[in-house]
């Protein structure tokens, strides 16, 4: 591969993490993510996986190092396994540092060997609870005895995980806790999340009600463990502490409750070729439309370029008002959480 051209913002920030969305559909319906009757794209309007491998592919050439497979999720979309091995040259080449996955979990069984072989070494799971009706409630389609079974298929083909949790106020309150435990025996990371206010039809009072501020987990910890702050940055909204006790680490990722945009060194790129510079702003740039146009890898070099050149300083969140300021009106399945 070509020597990179680095891709630098306008706020000197190096781009070097590409979030990839393959697809808008989900076997589940998180409530906080998706309504429960969604209408999704029609298939043309997705890039076809040989159309991903081409972006990813210049992407890579341009200098990005790290690689995330997000949706939707990811491995229901079908022949998934051609896009994996495919990037995973990149791996073997040495040109991409980290190819990785934020899933479900409810395909890992099947997926998890091939996915260690094509070189994944971690997955993100995402997993709000460990109650099997609050699982239901949450994830409405989910099967919590399956994604219990993903997990020990991911860890039976040595993926390190991190498990993701969403805070949900007056849903998941309770287990914070537990979940950080759990985690500890099995030797898995863990991270809180913020609830993000994405999504047109679901209604700003849910997620207003819903938000749980995650200095108020942090302090619930606090008063069963001793957590130390450790300067662990992956240029992400993520903030981490220590447990003494054990060792374990666990994230917090604030987006609105503290800003993180300073460090950002990430772009999005929906299932669509919608490149979004920012998570919590409107501007896209259409990539699609030059990877069709044109097999002239230099027009999207060009195109990628200007994408970068526009990336925004910082997102608007902002829950302090009264209502939910800076909302944005696209789902997160739609974006690439
Ligand atoms: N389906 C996969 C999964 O759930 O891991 C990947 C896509 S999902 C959109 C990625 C992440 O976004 C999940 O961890 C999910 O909990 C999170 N997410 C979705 N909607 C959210 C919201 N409104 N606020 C915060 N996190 C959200
Ligand atoms: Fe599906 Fe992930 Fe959204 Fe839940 S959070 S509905 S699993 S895409």
């Amino acid at each position: 591969m070509q020597d990179p051209t680095p891709l630098i913002d306008p706020f000197a920030r190096a781009i070097t993490y590409l979030r990839v969305s393959v697809t808008d559909r989900c076997d589940f319906r998180c409530v906080y993510c998706m309504s429960e009757n969604m209408t999704f794209l029609p298939k043309a309007e997705l890039l076809s996986l040989e159309e991903l491998d081409r972006l990813c592919t210049r992407f890579i050439a341009n200098g990005v190092k790290k690689l995330r497979i997000t949706g939707g999720e990811p491995l229901v979309r079908k022949g998934i396994m051609t896009f994996f091995d495919g990037m995973s040259r990149h791996l073997a080449s040495g040109a991409l540092s980290e190819l990785t996955l934020t899933t479900n979990a409810s395909q890992l069984r099947r997926f998890a060997n091939p996915l260690a072989d094509a070189g994944l070494k971690r997955v993100n799971i995402s997993l709000d609870t460990l109650n099997e009706q609050k699982f239901k409630d949450i994830t409405r389609w989910g099967r919590f005895a399956q994604v219990m079974d993903g997990i020990d298929a991911a860890d039976e083909a040595g993926l390190k995980i991190k498990i993701n949790a969403v805070a949900l106020k007056g849903t998941n309150d309770d287990e914070a806790l537990h979940m950080v435990e759990w985690c500890g025996q099995r030797g898995f990371d863990i991270t809180f999340i913020e609830v993000m206010p994405m999504g047109e039809d679901m209604g700003d009072g849910m997620r207003l009600d819903q938000f749980w501020d995650l200095d108020d987990v942090r302090a619930h910890l606090g008063a069963h463990m001793t957590l130390t702050d450790i300067p662990h940055s992956t240029g992400g909204p993520a903030r981490y502490v220590r447990v003494e006790e054990t060792g374990q680490k666990i994230g917090f990722i604030t987006p609105l409750s503290h800003n993180f945009c300073e460090s950002c060194n990430r772009v999005r790129l929906t299932c669509t070729g919608q490149l979004f510079m920012c998570l919590g702003q409107e501007d896209e740039a259409d990539l699609r439309r030059v990877l069709r146009e044109s097999p002239d890898d230099a027009a999207l070099d060009a195109a990628i370029h200007a994408a970068i050149a526009r990336k925004p300083k910082g997102h608007d969140f902002d829950y302090s008002r009264q209502g939910v300021g800076g909302k944005m009106t696209r789902h997160m399945s739609h974006t690439g959480g």
